[in-house]
């Protein structure tokens, strides 16, 4: 089945607006992506017809909050394919849960002069916390390099991995290059030395099937915001055996089992790592977006994305002028490139006045921008609902952009 982008459209509608008296082109979806209206409505119908804190109440709308959450966490684990629900844990999102496991796993499992080990096509989000944890642990960091054209070297762990590595985190879908990353290859070989792998899926669930178990990655942690859900939800999933040995990263109610001022014992999985009140709608908004997602199917979502991303690569190509970054393949829907001449973000602010949203910058991935020596670059990142207009119009506004600074 081929999803109809027409019909599509009609989901979302932000997609319908104008902006500068222009329609919207909506190709900034690497930092967030428009919300279908299913979402927005279950949302909305939460907060105004069954809003109450779950887990605490006998009441009838506690009991009625709780078990939508519960049954929230068991279309993640449907949708990740994991074991159990309780090995899916709801944080803030994919910062939230790269902290959160940086945090205990380096409390219970991180000395000094350990090593970990991520890649130099990280985000901000997979690199900063663990270089805290290292500063903390005094352990150190080492990095996978990726090629010119985004092709992770994977080779390199042959080197990089000794008797001092404690954990690989490697992202999955780059949020700069688009560039797929061989996971399972990573964690097999991981897995050889016993050595845990972190996935940093931000850019992946919402572009490719994902199942924890068939890649065997011990954390995979994601954003719901970025696949259709609310902002300040995210996942961490980590397999039982993890999250069992792991000390909770963060304190406060519902977490705890028996509280006294001598000794305080813990509250089982999944609660153990969810403390306060946690944030029930966006969890139930976040479902709803994952079964929004499987009803279109994602080999139909993947099929529609990557014919956006060979036509956008062929047209942004053919004008002789662009460089795009990262053309390794297998490559998600992602590109980011420059125009020979012009700066980032002069060419974003002419695209901007066309209705075109598309970012600029370093996309909090600054290595990525050292390795090749940049300033930044603009990004457009394509979702199911983007269409070959769409593409077809960016194409003419870089045309634009060249004559006005080139
Ligand atoms: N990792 C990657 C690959 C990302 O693209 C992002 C968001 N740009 C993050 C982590 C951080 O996600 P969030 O800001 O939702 O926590």
């Amino acid at each position: 089945m081929k999803i109809n982008v027409n019909t599509i459209r009609n989901d979302f509608p932000l997609l319908q607006r104008q902006v500068y008296n222009k329609p919207l082109i909506y190709l900034d979806n690497g930092a967030t992506t428009q919300k279908p209206v299913s979402v927005i409505n279950c949302i909305h119908d939460f907060h105004r017809f069954k809003n109450s804190s779950i887990h605490r109440g006998v009441h009838y709308l506690s009991e009625q909050a709780t078990e939508e959450y519960e049954n929230a966490r068991k279309t993640v684990q449907q949708f990740l394919n994991a074991a159990h629900p309780h090995e899916i844990v709801f944080t803030a999102g994919t910062t939230g849960s790269v902290n959160g496991i940086a945090f205990s796993f380096g409390e219970r499992y991180i000395g000094e002069g350990d090593e970990i080990i991520i890649s130099e096509m990280e985000h901000h989000a997979n690199i900063v916390p663990w270089q805290i944890l290292c500063e903390r642990k005094k352990a150190s960091l080492k990095i996978i390099p990726f090629s010119d054209d985004g092709l992770l070297q994977t080779k390199e762990l042959d080197r990089l991995i000794t008797p001092k590595t404690r954990l690989i985190s490697v992202i999955h879908i780059s949020n700069v290059l688009g560039t797929i990353n061989p996971v399972e290859e990573i964690i097999r070989k991981a897995h050889t030395f016993n050595i845990p792998v972190l996935v940093d899926g931000a850019q992946s669930v919402q572009h490719a099937s994902v199942d924890v178990q068939k890649m065997d990655c011990d954390f995979f942690v994601f954003s719901g915001h970025k696949i259709y859900g609310p902002t300040g939800i995210g996942i961490l999933y980590g397999k039982e055996k993890w999250l069992q040995e792991l000390p909770p990263f963060q304190g406060g109610g519902d977490m705890v089992d028996i509280v006294t001022f001598e000794k305080t014992t813990y509250n089982r999985l999944p609660f153990k790592f969810e403390a306060g009140t946690p944030n029930y709608i966006g969890a139930i908004g976040l479902a709803e977006a994952l079964k929004y997602v499987s009803s279109l199917g994602m080999n139909n979502i993947m099929a529609h994305e990557h014919q956006l991303l060979d036509y956008g690569m062929s047209r942004l190509n053919e004008l002789g002028y662009v460089k795009i970054y990262g053309t390794a393949r297998p490559k998600s829907s992602i590109l980011s490139f420059n125009i020979k001449g012009v700066h980032p973000y002069d060419a974003g602010m002419v695209m901007d006045k066309m209705g075109i949203a598309v970012r600029t910058g370093t996309h909090c991935a600054q290595p990525v921008m050292q390795h090749y020596g940049i300033e930044g670059t603009i990004r457009a990142s394509l979702a199911l609902y983007n269409t070959a207009e769409e593409i077809d119009a960016l194409v003419e506004s870089v045309k634009k952009v060249k004559t006005m600074f080139g």
